[in-house]
């Protein structure tokens, strides 16, 4: 049935877009109601408009708590109109007739991701809305409800192609999605309940929290517990997701092993370096990490220890990137970055990071320190006749430096501060080394005199066989492997150097 909307409440937390409404709804002649800011707000549009307050006979009271929650209001909407018995009611204790409702509820979500406190977060639980659109869309047969903001436009072109009226249908219709709404912010407390649950479970209670927009797959929800801002400073760019913050980890531990060296660029996919090289000057480095394995670099993230230059953001900038991480931008050099508007662009703050990593598995959790060992030369210890050039010790101390910082099983080959080629988290080291071989070979690197590092021992003397074929010429390992004699023969009949380091890396 087609009825025209004769009176409105309208109660919104964002005013914006609220606007056409307002005025649709005072040209055809229809009363509005509103509360505290919303009133304000129509009122300088210039409409009249009655205070909530003039049916209730109260103020908003407990700071904003109670402003609409009243029999006058909640009638208003929720009586029948086709029933004898509730118009005699409403006429009894002087109730008006509510025909529509606006609501655009408080920013609960908004609230819990800005990361304020439990306090305000509770504040921000919307009861009255919730109540006026529940209500008003339960007597869907007689009033309207807009349930968001999100649904201004169409709702203006509905009342002005009807001239202020709606059908069942449409209030119907309406009703349904005020119920998503409802639904989906209750939702919303409830996750915030069980995070915080969850955050006493495992004693995150202290860190700030921040929700974020799902986990590493939309059906999983996930929150970060800790303080970003003490990390960095966002530049510019989108939240950053789960994958991301990994992905971020992964970058700032890599590049950990390169402070105070020449600049050093890294591109890492999945937590893994698919490209990195130090060199002379930044864009170099830069130009030396993506040639290394181009079609990875796509969507991956970036991060250096050198101040971002105009040369290099040049570069950059041709790259579809998720985030860049450096210590510093040039004010040019940030422009053109951020002519991308996904592209989050992070300063480094130089904030000490813990020394412990855990996760969580069974029942429990697993703590464990972190791998901070770097062996350089000096820890190095030549196991066959030849020993490494001064550059290739400069290439396998580089690789080893990666290695560390890749899924095991891996193998690394570099040549001087240039990673060749990674296999990573293969379940073999053969596989690995394959992978690896495969991958520099695909980007037109020539492997010989390039240097292999290796995560943990060769169980046999496989892999060094195969790297000699492909071209490599000395090798770092942890040695251990009862059979380190027969890769130690095999690099000594073929001349190539072996330096072991005693220190494995695996990284599961
Ligand atoms: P205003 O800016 O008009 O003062 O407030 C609008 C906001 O108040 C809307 O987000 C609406 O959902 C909310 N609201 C309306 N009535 C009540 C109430 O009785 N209690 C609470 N907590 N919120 C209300």
């Amino acid at each position: 049935m087609s009825k025209k909307i004769q009176s409105a409440l309208i109660s919104v937390y964002y005013k914006d877009g609220l606007e056409p409404l307002v005025r649709i709804l005072h040209q055809n002649d229809v009363k509005l109601y509103s509360t505290g800011g919303t009133q304000t707000f129509i009122e300088n549009l210039g409409i009249p408009v009655t205070p909530a307050e003039e049916l209730t006979g109260y103020p908003s009271i407990f700071g904003g708590r109670v402003k609409t929650l009243h029999p006058a209001i909640m009638g208003g909407i929720l009586y029948r109109r086709d029933d004898a018995g509730d118009v005699a009611q409403a006429e009894q204790y002087n109730i008006p007739s509510i025909d529509m409702v606006v609501v655009d509820l408080y920013p609960f979500e908004e609230t819990v991701a800005s990361g304020a406190s439990e306090e305000e977060i509770i504040e921000k639980i919307d009861i009255g809305g919730i109540s006026l659109i529940r209500a008003t869309a339960k007597n869907f047969k007689d009033t309207f409800i807009v349930s968001s903001r999100s649904q201004y436009a169409d709702v203006v072109s509905l009342l002005a192609s009807k001239e202020a009226a709606t059908d069942l249908d449409d209030r119907r219709t309406y009703a349904g999605k005020a119920f998503a709404v409802s639904s989906q912010y209750d939702g919303a407390i409830n996750s915030f309940f069980l995070d915080r649950q969850d955050a006493e479970l495992y004693g995150f209670t202290g860190l700030p929290a921040q929700t974020l927009r799902y986990g590493e797959n939309p059906h999983q929800k996930a929150t970060y517990y800790g303080d970003l801002e003490a990390m960095f400073v966002k530049l510019h760019g989108k939240e950053l997701s789960y994958n991301n913050l990994v992905d971020v980890d992964a970058c700032v531990s890599l590049i950990d092993e390169f402070v105070g060296t020449a600049p050093t660029y890294a591109i890492i996919k999945h937590t893994n370096a698919c490209g990195i090289a130090t060199a002379a000057t930044a864009k170099e480095a830069y130009d030396n990490a993506l040639a290394c394995d181009p079609v990875s670099a796509f969507g991956g993230v970036v991060i250096t220890n050198a101040k971002v230059d105009l040369a290099t953001a040049e570069e950059l900038n041709k790259l579809f990137m998720e985030i860049l991480i450096a210590p510093a931008y040039d004010t040019d050099a940030l422009e053109l970055l951020k002519s991308k508007k996904n592209r989050i662009l992070l300063k480094r703050n130089p904030e000490q990071l813990p020394g412990v990593m855990f996760k969580t598995l069974l029942n429990g959790v697993l703590l464990q320190d972190k791998d901070l060992v770097t062996e350089t030369a000096e820890g190095f210890t030549t196991v066959t006749t030849k020993a490494p050039t001064q550059a290739e010790v400069t290439a396998l101390e580089f690789a080893l430096k990666v290695c560390k910082h890749t899924k095991s099983n891996t193998i690394v080959l570099a040549k001087e501060n240039q990673l060749i080629a990674s296999g990573t988290g293969q379940t073999s080291r053969v596989d690995a080394l394959r992978q690896a071989i495969d991958k520099a070979k695909a980007f037109g690197f020539d492997l010989n005199g390039a240097v292999m590092a290796s995560d943990a021992f060769f169980p046999f003397p496989d892999c060094v066989e195969i790297a000699h074929q492909a071209g490599v010429t000395a090798v770092v390992q942890p040695g251990g492997s009862i059979r380190d004699k027969e890769s130690i023969a095999y690099c000594d009949a073929h001349g190539l150097a072996m330096v072991t380091t005693g220190v494995r890396h695996f990284k599961h």
